[in-house]
């Protein structure tokens, strides 16, 4: 259980045996003590989750290029160690760790292949991030189809993930703009993938969750804009049943819709909280797109009010970080809304977009024992009831989360796929020592709710999954055709992290 310090040392022990003493896949016993390359300690370094919730510790080596790669495989082959690939490391959890082996941070193969301002195609590397991508294109009137509550993520990361954005519901996952990727196999070769193309390995490897090659290249489809803004309404939401409500309602009438609850809302108010929704502006609504379209305008301010620095807002957020202080903060976030009444204005795509990369370090706001989310994905016909159950629960046990973001999803056609026809809840639960143990018997509690509601999970988010929730979910068949893809592509297993081993041991 990744949670749980003690245990992931005993993982470690158990890995370093595992990989010196594992017969490959086709049968022949890997080479004898003997011949195995030792690593060095120079490579040593500690690897947090994004949520800092637990620890690794790996070899991490950065590669630049596909030569380094190639090689980086066969020196995990001479060492008998796994490899584990790492982008931005902003999964939640332990997606982009592998404890006591090699570690690749995709990070600096970031370099701009081919644009085309004529078409939107773009030709990128997996290091890529998000936040370059935009300020590349945006000039030219472009936006990515899919971004994240944040702009760090990297291409590659958001591929193995298959991330969605605001706009789940009516564009779907990252993969549904993917046109084609170039993967290294564990054995070196390079293989472009499309949806004629190695098809099989094209679903599977988005939202394989970096599990059957590493991502090389990625052709993507970018969005048209015609300005640097888009135009936002705001509403509160009295409870549960008006968001459903409101989303059902307004899907099919904007480009991007988000909601926030206050977890902390009982009875009547169970579900409260706001929605914003946005959409593009047409061409010429815009008095002045080249002007709105600039970096520097688009660009976050360091400033809150016009004199706070951001990187200290996160200090003046930690006394509130406490069931008291976030209740408090809630309740004053909700009548704020409430209040104000309905509200339409414009805003910059990066403001919208990117509100958590506004404050700096917020993740430390939570204290020592850092953040986990759970985020479950429910059939649109369950949702109201089993979201309600999981808020119900949650204050039950005395565990409400402080940040509860609500989101309308549509199904995609990939194999590992988290999305369905449905709604999300990202919960994110402040980890201390004293409510470890208790934040994970409450996960299993709330797997039991997704489970019965036909619900998903989604592995950029977790940390608490157990092989049979995974398995019940994705069922045994998918589980099956997804390792006989590894057997194929990487038959001597060198591609492993934490998650693959704490859910698919
Ligand atoms: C504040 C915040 C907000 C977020 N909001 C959203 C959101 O709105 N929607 C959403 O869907 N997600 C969201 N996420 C999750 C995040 O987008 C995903 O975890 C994403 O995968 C992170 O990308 P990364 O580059 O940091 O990858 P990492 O976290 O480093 O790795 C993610 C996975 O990608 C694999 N990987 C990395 N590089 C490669 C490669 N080159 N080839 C093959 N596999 C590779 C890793 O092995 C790992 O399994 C959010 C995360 C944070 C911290």
């Amino acid at each position: 259980m990744n949670l749980d310090m003690t245990q992931t040392i005993d993982t470690v022990q158990d890995n370093r045996k595992a990989g010196s003493e594992r017969p490959s896949a086709n049968g022949k016993v890997a080479e004898s003590e003997a011949t195995v390359v030792r690593l060095g300690q120079e490579r040593l370094e500690r690897v947090p989750a994004w949520g800092e919730a637990s620890h690794s510790v790996s070899h991490v080596y950065r590669p630049t290029t596909t030569d380094q790669l190639r090689q980086l495989f066969a020196l995990a082959r001479q060492t008998q160690r796994t490899i584990g690939l790492r982008g931005g490391g902003n999964s939640y959890g332990d997606a982009a760790m592998n404890d006591e082996n090699i570690l690749l941070d995709m990070s600096r193969m970031n370099r701009i292949l081919a644009w085309n301002p004529e078409n939107g195609r773009i030709k990128a590397e997996p290091g890529v991030t998000l936040s370059q991508l935009w300020q590349y294109v945006l000039q030219d009137g472009w936006w990515p189809p899919i971004v994240t509550g944040t702009m760090k993520p990297t291409l590659g990361g958001c591929a193995a993930m298959n991330v969605h954005g605001k706009n789940a519901y009516q564009m779907g996952t990252i993969g549904d703009h993917i046109l084609e990727f170039e993967i290294m196999l564990p054995s070196g070769e390079i293989l472009t993938c499309s949806r004629d193309q190695n098809s099989d390995l094209f679903y599977a490897a988005i939202g394989g969750f970096g599990l059957l090659g590493c991502f090389t290249a990625f052709t993507l489809q970018l969005k048209r804009i015609y300005s640097g803004y888009l135009l936002v309404e705001t509403c509160a939401q009295p409870d549960l049943a008006g968001m459903f409500t409101y989303f059902e309602e307004h899907v099919d009438k904007s480009d991007y819709i988000v909601g926030w609850i206050d977890a902390f809302a009982k009875g009547k108010r169970l579900g409260r909280g706001d929605v914003h929704k946005a959409s593009y502006l047409p061409a010429g609504a815009d008095p002045n797109p080249s002007q709105s379209m600039r970096l520097d305008f688009q660009n976050l301010s360091d400033t809150m009010f016009g004199f706070v620095p951001r990187s200290i807002i996160w200090l003046m957020m930690r006394p509130f970080m406490n069931n008291i202080g976030t209740r408090l903060i809630n309740t004053a976030k909700y009548y704020a809304g409430h209040l104000g009444g309905e509200k339409k204005y414009w805003q910059t795509h990066a403001a919208f977009h990117f509100l958590l990369d506004y404050v700096p370090n917020w993740k430390r706001s939570y204290g020592k024992g850092g953040l986990i989310q759970y985020q479950p994905f429910i059939p649109k016909e369950n949702a109201p009831e089993a979201f309600a159950a999981i808020l119900r629960q949650c204050q039950l046990r005395g565990l409400p989360n402080y940040l509860t973001v609500f989101k309308r999803h549509k199904p995609d056609d990939f194999l590992m796929s988290h999305a369905l026809d449905g709604y999300s809840m990202a919960m994110d639960f402040r980890v201390t020592s004293r409510n470890r143990e208790r934040l994970v018997m409450l996960a299993r509690e709330l797997d039991e709710i997704v489970l019965k509601a036909n619900g998903r999970f989604y592995f950029a988010k977790d940390s608490t999954l157990r092989p049979q929730v995974a398995a019940a979910y994705l069922g045994q068949e998918t589980i099956d055709q997804f390792r006989a893809l590894r057997e194929r592509y990487d038959p001597d297993h060198i591609l492993e992290t934490n998650l693959w081993r704490r859910i698919f041991p």
